[in-house]
């Protein structure tokens, strides 16, 4: 581990940052971009309080961390960026050891991260690679989120709420893809890498 958090960092290797609202399929996009992109993503595994659900597995999902626990880490600086996210109370953070580790691997860190951290990576790299995944509408991010029965009526509202202000700031990402089709916006993405990619070789 480097001794400066990100000092690793080559200017071959971009930060790739996807944000976008809850039910806009990130988690499957993710997963079919760590496959597929023309670029050597590695995905950074965040740090959250909140409990873990069924299925997940501690270190791959996320890193559960007990609120002090979180809150002594990030006060020793160990965190890129943090945020509440949803006004859930509970709070999720990008180690910087994530990122450091897979630019150490070559890799360029991929953090699937809600607006407000994403806003604080671009200010601090502002050659991320942002990417907004919206879905066609509001009426749709809701039923895929009740689609998805994890949540209860009362998180699914205040999603929904995050959701319409989230987009809002969709303009501040180099990118927006919309998720009509999965298909279809893997492909986009993947283009707009490979042509990231492209100048990130040609300029440096
Ligand atoms: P969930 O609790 O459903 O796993 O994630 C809720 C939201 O937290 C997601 O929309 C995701 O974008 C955001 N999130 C996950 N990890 C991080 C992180 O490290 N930092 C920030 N700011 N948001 C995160």
């Amino acid at each position: 581990m480097s001794s400066v958090p990100g000092s690793s960092a080559s200017g071959r290797q971009r930060i790739v940052v996807l944000s976008g609202p809850s039910g806009s399929g990130k988690t499957t996009i993710v997963h079919r971009l760590l496959k597929d992109s023309p670029a050597p993503l590695r995905m950074s595994v965040s740090a959250t309080t909140r409990p873990m659900r069924k299925g997940e597995v501690d270190g791959r999902d996320y890193y559960f961390l007990p609120p002090e626990e979180f809150e002594r880490r990030r006060q020793a600086g160990e965190f890129l960026e943090w945020a509440e996210v949803h006004k859930s109370g509970f709070w999720y953070g990008t180690l910087w050891s994530e990122v450091d580790r897979a630019r150490e691997a070559g890799a360029w860190p991929l953090l699937e991260v809600d607006v407000q951290g994403a806003l604080n990576v671009m200010a601090r790299y502002p050659d991320a690679v942002s990417i907004f995944l919206m879905t066609p509408s509001v009426d749709e991010y809701e039923q895929r989120l009740r689609g998805r029965g994890t949540e209860d009526d009362a998180v699914i509202q205040r999603r929904l709420q995050t959701a319409r202000e989230e987009l809002k700031l969709a303009d501040c990402y180099r990118y927006r893809v919309i998720n009509d089709d999965l298909d279809r916006a893997v492909a986009e993405i993947c283009g707009l890498l490979a042509d990231e990619a492209k100048q990130t070789c040609t300029t440096s």
